[in-house]
């Protein structure tokens, strides 16, 4: 993949990964249909499956199902839509928030998804918030909900802990780590929500997350991630 030469949203036309001319949709057509989206998976985790199972549940839901109901993965955490999260997370190109987000409505759109209600990105701790100046997943979560006529709340839950970075722990450190990171500012009674990400590897964060949104009452919790790593629940 070679990224385009002109600098990432610079050109006003120009496809943001090829450089192509695309009048100003972000994605040239080749570009786009490339992109690794998500095959068969689990209904509820979002977990990778062979084909044959596809739509069905693997083997650590029908054991010990998540505390949401659904799960939807856009694509698979892999070239290039890794390095357009990272560039949107690290470098601060808000471009690739609008982009991601608009493919997103338009699977969830083609997949038949059930929408919810309202849309609840995953808060960031505020002192990470500081530091980055935005919060990745309400920034995909804008043209989704634009696009679905669905409000996004952004204050209904919040990061109660600073938890340690989860990368290099295992499921189980993860879970210790999030243990009531998230509350509910709100009632949520009755609510049908969907609690919105970025990037989905073991679940832990949306899981700790799910269980908040049901303490305040949330009826259906369904997940929307951008992406899905690899890794299977529990591993
Ligand atoms: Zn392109
Ligand atoms: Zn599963």
């Amino acid at each position: 993949m070679v990224y385009g030469r002109r600098g990432f949203g610079g050109a006003s036309d120009g496809c943001l990964l090829c450089g192509q001319r695309c009048g100003g949709s972000g994605l040239c057509p080749g570009c786009l249909a490339d992109l690794p989206y998500q095959g068969p998976a689990c209904r509820r985790c979002a977990t990778p499956l062979a084909p044959a199972a596809g739509g069905r549940l693997c083997g650590d839901c029908l054991i010990a199902p998540p505390p949401f109901d659904e799960a939807v993965a856009v694509f698979d955490y892999a070239e290039p839509a890794d390095a357009m999260i990272q560039r949107l997370k690290f470098d601060g190109r808000l471009v690739y928030a609008r982009i991601l987000g608009e493919i997103m409505a338009i699977e969830i759109e083609r997949r038949g998804i059930s929408l919810p209600r309202v849309i609840l990105p995953v808060p960031l701790h505020p002192g990470r918030l500081a530091a980055r100046g935005f919060n990745q997943a309400i920034e995909i979560a804008r043209p989704l909900a634009a696009r679905f006529g669905i409000p996004l709340d952004r204050r209904a839950c919040r990061r109660t802990r600073a938890t340690a970075e989860q990368t290099g722990l295992d499921a189980a450190a993860r879970r210790r780590n999030l243990r009531r990171a998230f509350s509910a500012t709100v009632s949520l009674t009755d609510a049908d929500v969907v609690l919105l990400d970025d990037v989905m590897t073991t679940g832990s964060t949306l899981e700790s997350l799910a269980l908040a949104v049901r303490r305040a009452g949330a009826r259906r919790v369904a997940v929307w991630v951008c992406a899905r790593a690899a890794s299977v629940r529990g591993g």
